[in-house]
């Protein structure tokens, strides 16, 4: 059976449920297409089941985590800001509170409740949500979008069923955690329409050095120094907190090298993390502190063994870092143990991919779609919304204000686009 809708949307994550949300208030008759049996599925992990629901740095620093062009969201951003969005899940029922870092989350702290909250602001404003429906193909049919799409609501049957649409907007997302949904339909369904895909490759994900140590695994290093570098030249230093994982070199600091250190790892440039346990204090201060701190255990014999190394090291590091520094500091002596405080090196062998990503980079080029409006320059009617275009935000909310911004600037755009019609 045929149906027709005025605007149709294909995603019901974050950006696809605040398109249709604001498209459905601008008066449109709106249907979302989500494949998942429910919406919101990565919405509802993200945080750590928290959800970092935005942030409240002004546009001037918020800009700074947002790439590969943050200019493009501007005017979606100005539009509906990082204080916009927090005034609107209040006005619909979700508390938030501002955390460390400037970082705005629910203030159940559970992210089911922004899905939720979503879920039940777009069942207020008449959306039609159509789920367990995997869009397979659109064919642009005069001013129309007829879309084909398996309806997997029935175990046993496969249907298939055709959605007619006078406006579409894309909000599939891109390819990293695939089994929350994104699988990259969207990209495919983009180029069929005649749009450019730049080079994607995942972004925040853990960096696994080689001969990676296990018993560094759950280690978290406070304050430390991270330095990446490609090729042999430092292209990226960063101060603050990482975590060792299964899958590698992760955490915030982690996070924020993974951009470059990935993009040149698929480069098939070589990669090396170098940390700095004492980033706060010279390599000079740091001399004069190992002598003193060996001279106050005042031992009468002044061999060094690995048991009064081991003492030494409690100084300088916390008790659980201490057997894997030890081990992958092969030749380590109280003369050498500065350096290697200073310059612990790991290089990489690759990165945890897709499955453990944060976010995808690259995407929809920006080049093919308009950013006061999320239209497509190529076809008429067509919009774009959330992971799928080729822009990606640092960890801290910047990509779901960027889900939130173009989905909300999409959806009005769409409505206006179908009003004239
Ligand atoms: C573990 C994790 C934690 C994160 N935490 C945060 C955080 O705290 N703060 C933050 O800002 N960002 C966070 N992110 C990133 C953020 O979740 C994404 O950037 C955001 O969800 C992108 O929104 P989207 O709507 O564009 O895409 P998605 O959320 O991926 O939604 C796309 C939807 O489209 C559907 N879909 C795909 N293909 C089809 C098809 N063919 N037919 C029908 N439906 C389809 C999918 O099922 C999915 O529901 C996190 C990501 C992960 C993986």
């Amino acid at each position: 059976m045929e149906r027709s809708v005025q605007i149709l949307i294909i995603g019901a994550g974050p950006a696809g449920m605040m398109a249709a949300i604001k498209a459905a208030e601008c008066g449109a008759k709106v249907a979302v297409l989500e494949k998942n049996h429910l919406a919101g599925r990565k919405l509802a992990i993200t945080g750590k089941g928290r959800c970092n629901i935005t942030n409240t740095k002004p546009w001037a620093e918020f800009s700074t985590h947002i790439h590969p062009r943050s200019n493009f969201i501007r005017t979606a951003f100005y539009n509906f800001s990082n204080e916009a969005t927090i005034e609107y899940f209040n006005s619909i029922g979700l508390e938030t509170v501002v955390t460390q870092g400037d970082r705005v989350f629910p203030a159940s702290m559970k992210a089911f409740d922004v899905v939720d909250a979503l879920v039940a602001r777009m069942d207020a404003v008449g959306v039609k949500l159509i789920s367990d429906a995997d869009l397979l193909a659109v064919s642009n049919e005069g001013d129309k979008f007829k879309c084909t799409y398996n309806d997997l609501s029935s175990p046993h049957a496969i249907k298939t069923e055709v959605v007619v649409a006078d406006a579409l907007i894309i909000a599939t997302g891109g390819l990293s955690y695939p089994a929350t949904g994104s699988t990259g339909r969207g990209y495919d369904i983009a180029a069929s329409l005649g749009h450019t895909v730049t080079r994607c490759h995942p972004s925040l994900a853990a960096l696994l050095p080689r001969n990676y140590e296990g018993s560094l695994y759950d280690i978290e290093l406070k304050n430390v120094g991270l330095s990446l570098f490609v090729e042999q030249d430092m292209v990226q230093y960063e101060m603050g907190d990482m975590t060792f994982t299964e899958d590698g070199i992760e955490g915030s600091l982690g996070f924020r090298v993974s951009r470059k250190a990935i993009n040149a790892l698929e480069n098939g440039s070589a990669v090396e993390l170098v940390v700095d346990l004492k980033p706060a204090v010279s390599l000079q201060e740091l001399r004069e502190r190992v002598k003193r701190e060996v001279s106050s255990f005042k031992w009468e014999v002044p061999l060094i063994n690995e048991a009064r190394l081991k003492k030494i090291l409690r100084r300088f590091m916390p008790a659980e870092l201490i057997d894997p520094f030890l081990k992958m500091s092969k030749g380590l002596t109280v003369n050498t143990l500065p350096e290697r405080l200073k310059e612990w090196r790991f290089p990489i062998a690759r990165h945890a991919g897709y499955r453990r990503a944060v976010v995808t980079a690259g995407g929809v080029s920006l080049d093919e779609v308009i950013s006061k409006t999320m239209q497509s320059r190529l076809v008429k009617g067509l919009f774009f919304a959330g992971e799928i275009l080729d822009l990606d935000g640092d960890t801290g909310g910047y990509n779901l204000q960027i889900a939130f911004s173009t989905g909300a600037l999409a959806g009005q755009s769409a409505a206006k686009y179908v009003s004239t019609l």
